[in-house]
């Protein structure tokens, strides 16, 4: 891979080669944008192409850095990330980078420092960090890569160039889908079109069984099924989606305390709570992403015929032609209060009850 290798990120990559043609590479870059778009791996091309040592602007991935560096051996290219979704990128971790900076890169060219979910270092450790960025020691480079920028502190972004990355477009998702999963064509598009636009997104979906939850409680409501029993099904398969986001966040928490005795931070149980209550309303979010869209489809398709912009169009045989609209409104309105209930933290099962009594209506 290189930079110009890189799908649907024009700008950026266009401003990434241009700095390192010119060599006005900043000592601090800020990597920010949507979730699963290729912040990362476009980091670790620029990275590459920083130092690569055939061509002026990118990796030519065939030169002895560009190998090292694409077998995980780059002795100057280094990622630095929360270990899982418990942990915080601490003090002693950035202290830990700052120390390696004082000593020459080992290849000759720069160091780089892949910082990923960089809005998880902690106040403390960002201030320790600032002052690294206020005098940057000589040849290190630090890519802070993010979703989140509003979590950084306003004096660390504004020491960093921002490079800003948009969403993928739905045909760069779809065909690769298609590659890592074997979906049909029109499965393809029916994922990439309700990832909006991510990657990481897409495979989820791929993955989990959320969308044939979704499908099924469609369908069931569709053929008048008793939209009481079918919220009680939904709320048992949340309560087990719950109890396993928690179990995994348990059991990460104590691989991690095992693994590293130093580790000052440990999660106390109130912050051990939130986490998995913010992970679990995260899961409830996804699910009305695709109710959402089943309900935006049929209104439509009933008010259009046309299959091109029907996002499930692997289920076309399944939609509903002939819906009254102000009632699907209503319907896709009961989507958007059910989103509201769910931020304010309302029982998920209730909110869900009242959603399939809403859609079956
Ligand atoms: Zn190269």
């Amino acid at each position: 891979m290189s930079l110009s290798e890189t799908k649907d990120q024009q700008v950026a990559t266009k401003l990434l080669r241009g700095i390192i043609r010119r060599d006005r590479i900043p000592n601090g870059l800020l990597f920010w944008g949507p979730y699963g778009v290729g912040k990362r791996m476009t980091a670790f091309e620029f990275a590459k192409a920083v130092n690569c040592r055939e061509s002026a602007d990118d990796a030519c991935d065939e030169c002895l850095s560009c190998r090292k560096a694409n077998h995980g051996n780059h002795a100057d290219i280094k990622r630095i990330k929360p270990v899982s979704k418990t942990r915080i990128i601490t003090v002693d971790k950035i202290e830990e980078v700052i120390e390696t900076t004082m000593f020459r890169p080992v290849e000759g060219g720069r160091r780089i420092f892949l910082i990923e979910d960089a809005d998880r270092i902690n106040e403390q450790a960002q201030n320790h960090f600032l002052k690294t960025l206020e005098e940057p020691p000589s040849q290190s480079v630090f890519v802070l890569i993010t979703e989140r920028p509003r979590q950084l502190l306003p004096t660390i972004r504004s020491r960093c160039q921002a490079i800003r990355f948009g969403v993928l477009q739905m045909d760069t998702v779809a065909d690769m889908i298609k590659r890592d999963h074997g979906c049909s064509d029109d499965q393809a598009y029916a994922i990439a079109a309700l990832a909006q636009g991510s990657v990481s997104r897409a495979h989820d979906l791929v993955a989990t069984e959320r969308r044939t939850v979704v499908l099924d409680i469609i369908q069931r409501l569709i053929r008048g099924e008793d939209p009481l029993m079918v919220s009680e099904d939904f709320a048992a398969h949340i309560q087990d989606t719950e109890k396993a986001i928690e179990s995994a966040v348990k059991s990460e928490a104590k691989q991690q305390v095992e693994a590293d005795a130093t580790e000052t931070v440990v999660m106390e149980k109130e912050a051990l709570e939130a986490l998995v209550a913010g992970l679990v309303r995260g899961e409830l979010f996804e699910y009305l992403v695709l109710f959402d869209a089943w309900c935006r489809d049929e209104l439509v398709y009933s008010l259009t015929r046309d299959t091109q912009i029907i996002y499930n169009r692997d289920h076309l045989q399944q939609l509903r032609g002939d819906i009254d609209a102000a009632k699907q409104d209503a319907r896709i309105n009961a989507v958007t209060e059910a989103w509201k209930y769910i931020e304010r933290n309302l029982k998920p099962a209730r909110v869900f009850r009242d959603l399939f009594f809403n859609l079956a209506s």
